[in-house]
């Protein structure tokens, strides 16, 4: 923990290892503000993640101190990506997992992205 309380962000985590190219990933889309792949154990039919290019844990760390330009490029590149695989029609799940309680296992920001069948009600 840091002096704030606040986890401090491990540049050795596996989404900082992924962005750097130094392990490989199933890349869907990249630009300036996001890089989005498939989950490693998918969870739907289309279970992607999306995650910003800057140093962020959580969430509450990306939407509290990254730049509103980061913040903006990071949920367009979101809506993007469902586009472009197609799920816009029928729909499609955002999930983020903030912290220990909620099952937060890689401490980069990341948002998962579900879609291609009919997901079931969500359920804490
Ligand atoms: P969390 O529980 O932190 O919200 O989700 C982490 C996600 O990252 C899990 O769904 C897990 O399957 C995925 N994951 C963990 N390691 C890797 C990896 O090396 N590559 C990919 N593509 N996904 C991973």
């Amino acid at each position: 923990m840091s002096v704030s309380g606040k986890p401090p962000y491990d540049p050795g985590n596996i989404f900082a290892r992924i962005l750097r190219g130094e392990i490989p990933c199933k890349k869907v889309s990249e630009d300036e503000h996001a890089l989005a792949f498939h989950d490693i154990a998918p969870q739907a039919p289309v279970h992607v993640l999306v995650i910003p290019k800057g140093p962020y844990v959580s969430a509450a760390d990306f939407h509290a101190e990254a730049p509103a330009e980061a913040i903006a490029g990071f949920w367009r590149a979101v809506g993007r990506v469902a586009r472009e695989l197609g799920l816009e029609e029928h729909g499609y799940r955002l999930l983020s997992n903030m912290g220990e309680d909620a099952g937060q296992e890689v401490g980069h920001f990341h948002v998962h992205l579900f879609g291609g069948r009919r997901l079931g009600r969500m359920v804490p």
